[in-house]
């Protein structure tokens, strides 16, 4: 079996840290030497879930978020935690289209998003305590040693 690599970051939630989150982890996926589309996939993907945390899971307010990602061969493995509100229905909020700020022009799709650009997503959640996404995702290219 090859190496494991793994990282954890932790940073403020704020809103100029969604592009920190996205290059931190676009630094670390760069060992699986993914294409393109597969870099932009994966960008995405911890855009919205960071984006998620700032919004929904700090309602904007303070606290922080951590990333911990962990590569194996050719596999990614990505948790993003909030310490939030957390989430009561999670099916219901994993619903594409469905949003509880709509009034801040949301569309409801950051989880349909998720679901399309990893190769699994989950979500554990609990009211009061904070949310954590986990993601998972296959690449194309071997792992370079
Ligand atoms: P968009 O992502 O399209 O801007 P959205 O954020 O409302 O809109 P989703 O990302 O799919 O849509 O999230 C759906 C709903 O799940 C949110 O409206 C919110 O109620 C809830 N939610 C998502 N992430 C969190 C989180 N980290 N903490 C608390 N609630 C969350
Ligand atoms: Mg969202």
């Amino acid at each position: 079996m090859r190496k494991k690599h793994e990282m954890t970051i932790e940073f403020d939630s704020c809103s100029e840290n969604e592009s920190f989150a996205r290059m931190v982890t676009a630094a670390f996926i760069t060992r699986l030497d993914p294409t393109v589309g597969e870099m932009s996939d994966v960008k995405t993907a911890v855009s919205e879930a960071v984006t998620n945390a700032i919004i929904h899971g700090y309602e904007k307010k303070e606290g922080t978020i951590v990333i911990h990602g962990i590569i194996r061969d050719n596999e990614l493995w990505l948790e993003i935690q909030d310490k939030g509100v957390g989430i009561t229905d999670i099916d219901k909020a994993m619903e594409p289209c469905y949003t509880t700020k709509p009034e801040l022009d949301r569309s409801g799709m950051g989880f349909a998003f998720m679901e399309a650009f990893m190769d699994k997503l989950e979500v554990s959640s609990e009211p009061g305590k904070g949310t954590t996404v986990h993601m998972y995702k296959k690449f194309d290219s071997a792992q370079k040693e």
